[in-house]
């Protein structure tokens, strides 16, 4: 397995409730290493960009209310198998059918305010650690 990079968000409901510690606590126990983090407040711009992907989705515009309704948490994170296993250690987007011991069980408020973001390929990886970090940034 390779050592990878990945992107991670913690979203405005975790840092609304002061929990960014404890997201931290079960990423950091599941074997990923913050090699850059910041604190923003994303732009309404920022949020429609990152998210294009979703723009035809009916929840699209309450998804970018919601990611610039309080300050978020960016970050990258490295690791043997980062993608993977910082998406198990999510859990399912929808915290109803998130596993047991995973953050989105333990934390989400709901299908949108679900507590993390978290790159699902290699690509994705790569174009949203560049959407929030230049590489003198990320110390690895
Ligand atoms: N989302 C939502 N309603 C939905 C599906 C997704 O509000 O029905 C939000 C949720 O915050 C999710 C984000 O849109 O994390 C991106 O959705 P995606 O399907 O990419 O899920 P993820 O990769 O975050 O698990």
């Amino acid at each position: 397995m390779a050592i990878e990079r990945t992107f991670s968000i913690i979203k405005p409901d975790a840092t609304r409730r002061n929990i960014t510690g404890k997201v931290l606590s079960y990423l950091e126990a599941a074997g990923l290493r913050v090699i850059a983090q910041k604190r923003i407040h994303m732009t309404k711009e920022q949020a429609e960009g990152f998210y294009a992907v979703h723009k035809e989705r009916p929840f699209f515009s309450d998804l970018v209310t919601f990611m610039t309704s309080g300050p978020v948490v960016v970050q990258v994170l490295e690791g043997e198998d980062a993608i993977a296993k910082n998406r198990e250690v999510m859990g399912a987007t929808n915290p109803a059918n998130a596993a047991a011991g995973t953050i989105r069980k333990d934390f989400a408020e709901s299908i949108e305010a679900n507590s993390v973001h978290g790159s699902d390929a290699p690509e994705t990886a790569k174009q949203e650690i560049a959407y929030f970090f230049k590489e003198e940034e990320i110390v690895g």
